[in-house]
C-alpha cells in the first residue's frame, strides 16, 4: 500500500453533527440494515486503503476500503459484533470481487486513518500526525473500542493540550499552529468521546476565546470541506458560559490579587500606580470585561523601578506565577469535571 498521508487536509469538521451523532448510536445497528443491492456498488476503492487479498470491503460515504476481517476482529469488539452478522444479513449479491460489503455509518476520511492505524505498522499515531487526522482517530477508536489506539491519540493531543501547568504554559507556540475552528471541533469531539484527560485542558483555552466566538462559532479554515462556522456542542457551550465568570473572578482574586487587592506596600507612589495598573489591565478588553486568570501578564514583570518598588515589584510577579498554579487546580471544578489527578492518566 502506499505511505500513510499523514496529511488529512480535508477531514470534515463534522463531529457536531453528523459523527456526534453516532457516538451513542449501537454499532450494531449499522448499514448492515440499509444495505440495499441497488447501492451495493456505489462506492470507490480507496486509493489508500485497499488490500488486493483483503477479506472485506467496509464502505464508508462514498469510499470502499478493502481489508482483513480477522484482523478487525481481533482489535475491535465492535467489528468482530458487525462482522459476525455479515452472514445472516448480507444479501447474496451484495459482494465485491468476492468479498462481502459492509457499510458503515462514519465518514470515509476518519475511516481511513482509523483503518490504516489497524493495518498499518508504520502508520504511527503520534504528534506528527495532522491534528485533525489525531481528533478523527480519537473518535472512531472510542466508537469501535479499540482503547490502545485511543490512548494513543490522546497522548497525542496532549501534546498540544497537556494536564499540567508548566507543560500547558510550554505547548503555547504548538497551539499557535492550530486554528480556533480545530480547537473547537477537538472540544467537540472530547466532549462525546468521554477524553475527560483533554477536555479541561481545551476547555480553558477555549473560555479564553472571544464572546463572540464563543457564541456564534468560529469559521472554519480554507483546508475544511464541512460546515464553515465550528460552533460548540450544547453542553461545552455552557460549561464555558459558566466558566467565563468564575476564571474572570479568579483573575481579580488569585492571579493578579497583588494589583487589584493586596495592601502588603502602602507607599503612596506604589497604591497609585497600582490602581492605574489595575485600570489599564480592563481597558480594551472583551466586551464582558474578561480577564484571563492564566496569561503571563508578562509586561508587568518588567515594570520600571519608578513604577513600582523592589518589593511590590517581586510580589507582583511572584502573585501571577502562584495564582496561576492555584487556579490550574481549580480548573476541573470550574467546567464540572473530576480533579486533575484524575485527568493526568487517560482512561481507555
Ligand atoms: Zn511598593
Amino acid at each position: 500500500m502506499a505511505p500513510a498521508d499523514s496529511t488529512g487536509q480535508d477531514l470534515l469538521h463534522t463531529t457536531s453533527s453528523q459523527s456526534d451523532a453516532d457516538v451513542t448510536r449501537p454499532r450494531s445497528e449499522s448499514s448492515l440494515t440499509s444495505l440495499s443491492p441497488q447501492t451495493a456498488f456505489q462506492f470507490q476503492p480507496s486509493a489508500e486503503v485497499w488490500y488486493n487479498d483483503g477479506t472485506i470491503i467496509l464502505v464508508a460515504g462514498d469510499t470502499g476500503f478493502r481489508v482483513y476481517a480477522g484482523i478487525l476482529s481481533e482489535q475491535s469488539p465492535v467489528f468482530s459484533e458487525l462482522l459476525s452478522e455479515i452472514p445472516g444479513h448480507t444479501p447474496q449479491n451484495a459482494t465485491f470481487d468476492g468479498s462481502p460489503l459492509l457499510w458503515l455509518p462514519d465518514h470515509p476520511k476518519e475511516m481511513q486513518y482509523l483503518l490504516k492505524a489497524i493495518h498499518c505498522t508504520r502508520f504511527v499515531v503520534d504528534p506528527e500526525l495532522d491534528f485533525n487526522v489525531l481528533c478523527g482517530i480519537l473518535h472512531l477508536s472510542t466508537l469501535y473500542r479499540i482503547p490502545h489506539l485511543r490512548l494513543r491519540a490522546i497522548l497525542a493531543l496532549q501534546h498540544y493540550f497537556p494536564p499540567t501547568l508548566d507543560e500547558w504554559l510550554n505547548a503555547k507556540t504548538s497551539r499557535q499552529k492550530l486554528s480556533a475552528s480545530d480547537i473547537f471541533h477537538l472540544a467537540n469531539v472530547a466532549r462525546t468521546t468521554d477524553a475527560s484527560a483533554l477536555l479541561v485542558s481545551v476547555l480553558t483555552w477555549c473560555a479564553g476565546q472571544p464572546l463572540d466566538h464563543i457564541l456564534e462559532g468560529v469559521t472554519a479554515g480554507p483546508r475544511t470541506e464541512g460546515p464553515h462556522v465550528t460552533h460548540f456542542d450544547q453542553i461545552n457551550l455552557l460549561a464555558v458560559l459558566r466558566a467565563r465568570p468564575q476564571l474572570h473572578r479568579l483573575a481579580y482574586s488569585t492571579t493578579l490579587q497583588d494589583v487589584f487587592i493586596s495592601i502588603s506596600c502602602v507607599k503612596t507612589r506604589c497604591l497609585l500606580m497600582k490602581r492605574i495598573l489595575g485600570s489599564k489591565l480592563i481597558e480594551g478588553r472583551e466586551t464582558d470585561g474578561f480577564l484571563n486568570p492564566l496569561w503571563s501578564y508578562r509586561p508587568l514583570s518588567t515594570l520600571h523601578p519608578q513604577v513600582l518598588c523592589e518589593m511590590c515589584r517581586r510580589e507582583l510577579t511572584q502573585s501571577v506565577e502562584t495564582g496561576s498554579r492555584c487556579v490550574w487546580e481549580k480548573l476541573p471544578g470550574i467546567f464540572g469535571l473530576e480533579c486533575w489527578n484524575g485527568l493526568e492518566t487517560p482512561s481507555v
